[in-house]
């Protein structure tokens, strides 16, 4: 298992590909398919062992039909890092192409998988977002001409669940896009051009605008490509509508944003199709937007946070309808400014109970003195959100929330339950805590949800939380309307609350 073969084929200032470190590192199980635009395109199967990824690649992609066995050329090994590569390898360089993340998770040998590579059978499942199930590499022992072809392997689907369920769907056409970034193949092409474009204008190189670009329309300084593609099917904004809300909403939204790592929700068919959530930056991420890195459990990873409105329109042109974010800035990070109580009624419950919930969490917060706000989700319930002065850390903020959700579901068990048993949720409302764990999210004040109907999660005065018809009854076209008909922020006084999670408070909770 080396990986010299892999960096002898690649010239490293080259190619934006890793190089890969040889340190060694805790046995991984990932699983990873690239599509990859080369001379012919194809899909790169790789299966981590030992250190590497093992690797094939796969010219039709894989399918879900166990009686189409698909041929499978065993390549060079790749370092790990390579399984989360997406980009362009520049023309002339060794794979020269577009490559795409297709499919990842994890994978599970079901019988010794070094044996396996060496007799050359190879039986497991897999774990990913889009294969699942049993699958097999078997190697070719004789080539058509009668020659013994060591490199010529099968990729086949084990009948099971999965093959059945999927019978007569080509996985690779039904589901084309990037499991990283939503993107297809040309978009990423495109988003490499217009970095490097950029970077020439930086160096003052003169550019010709393309026909593309001509037709495009231009918000708050961010050219949008399908200006006039239909976002929202059932609400009819389009996508230059959609930007054009976010640039008059911005002085509202970016108090809510500003510095706040964000979890975002790309959807490049539009609300309502298939969507993506996004965690992490990527050469895609627009240039306005601010990277941070962070640390997480196992690994140190890039966010993005978005401080203006050009990087707001920045996400709309990248196809995002949903902003969410941390609980904390990311330049205080572990001392949240804020804490999230999200009400999940359950079927059957009519909205005046959540009203009546939230008012009685309020309630519940007044008499330990914090104040809190309300805002629909633009899905079925509302949050309820306390600010705080950045003091107390992310174990103290999820204990007190615990605490305040578990006393009102002791005081009423038919109305609150905190615990997610879906058996025993009808008629009663969940209280989720969980949206205070560090890295937990929530859809951002004002931020459009990827509906059809186009809901946005709307901050609401208490005094108006009854009347409204449910969490998803405010729509983008109400916003506006709403903020001037009232003539007043309905988070009035947000801003200045001036109120923290004291020792004091947290000990109150526990005893309620
Ligand atoms: P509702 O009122 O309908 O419950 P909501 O905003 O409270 O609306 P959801 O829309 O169900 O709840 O969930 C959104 C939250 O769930 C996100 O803020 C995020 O924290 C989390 N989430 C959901 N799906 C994913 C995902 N695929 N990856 C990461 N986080 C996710
Ligand atoms: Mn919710």
């Amino acid at each position: 298992m080396s990986l010299r073969e892999y960096r002898r084929k690649r010239d490293f200032r080259a190619t934006p590909e890793p190089a890969g470190d040889d340190t060694p590192r805790a046995e991984g199980w990932s699983y990873v398919i690239q599509k990859h635009a080369a001379t012919r395109l194809h899909y790169d199967f790789r299966l981590e062992l030992d250190g590497v990824l093992k690797s094939w690649a796969v010219p039709k992609g894989p399918t879900f039909d166990p009686s189409d066995k698909r041929l499978a050329v065993e390549t060079e090994d790749h370092p790990i890092e390579y399984g989360g590569f997406e980009g362009v390898i520049p023309e002339g360089e060794y794979g020269g192409g577009t490559v795409l993340l297709w499919d990842r998770g994890t994978w599970e040998p079901r019988d010794d998988p070094r044996r396996g590579l060496l007799e050359g059978k190879l039986v497991f499942t897999l774990h990913g977002e889009k294969l699942r199930g049993g699958w097999a590499l078997v190697r070719l022992r004789r080539g058509r001409d009668g020659r013994a072809k060591q490199r010529e392997w099968l990729l086949v689907k084990e009948k099971d669940g999965a093959s059945i369920r999927r019978a007569g769907q080509e996985v690779t056409m039904a589901r084309p896009l990037s499991v990283d970034s939503g993107r297809d193949l040309e978009q990423i092409a495109r988003d490499r051009d217009r970095t490097w474009t950029s970077a020439r204008a930086e160096r003052g190189v003169p550019r010709r605008a393309s026909r593309r670009e001509a037709d495009a329309a231009s918000v708050a300084g961010v050219r949008l490509t399908h200006p006039e593609r239909v976002v929202f099917a059932r609400s009819g904004q389009t996508k230059e509508d959609v930007a054009r809300y976010y640039e008059r909403i911005a002085p509202r939204i970016l108090p809510h944003l500003e510095g706040r790592p964000l979890t975002l929700v790309r959807c490049p068919e539009g609300a309502g199709r298939e969507c993506f959530f996004v965690k992490h930056a990527g050469a895609w991420a627009p240039r306005a937007l601010r990277r941070v890195s962070i640390q997480e459990k196992t690994k140190r990873a890039d966010y993005l946070t978005v401080d203006s409105v050009e990087g707001l329109v920045g996400l709309v042109q990248m196809n995002v309808l949903e902003l969410h974010t941390w609980n904390a800035r990311a330049d205080d990070l572990e001392r949240p400014d804020r804490i999230v109580f999200d009400l999940d009624p359950g079927p059957g419950v009519a909205w005046a109970r959540v009203a009546a919930a939230a008012a009685i969490l309020r309630e519940r917060l007044e008499r330990m003195g914090l104040a809190s706000f309300v805002k629909t989700t633009g899905g079925k319930g509302a949050h309820v959100v306390v600010p705080l002065r950045p003091r107390a850390g992310w174990a103290e903020c999820l204990e007190f929330s615990r605490a305040v959700s578990e006393g009102l579901e002791r005081e009423q068990p038919d109305a609150f339950l905190t615990a997610m048993a879906k058996a025993k949720r009808p008629g009663r409302i969940l209280i989720d805590y969980a949206r205070n764990h560090r890295g937990s999210t929530s859809v951002s004040a004002f931020s459009t949800r990827s509906r059809p109907t186009a809901p946005v999660s709307m901050p609401v005065s208490w005094d108006e939380l009854p009347a409204l018809a449910g969490g998803g009854a405010v729509v983008l076209a109400d916003v506006e309307r709403r903020l001037r008909d009232r003539g007043e922020d309905p988070w009035a006084g947000y801003e200045a609350v001036r109120q923290s999670l004291t020792a004091a408070r947290l000990k109150k909770a526990q005893g309620l």
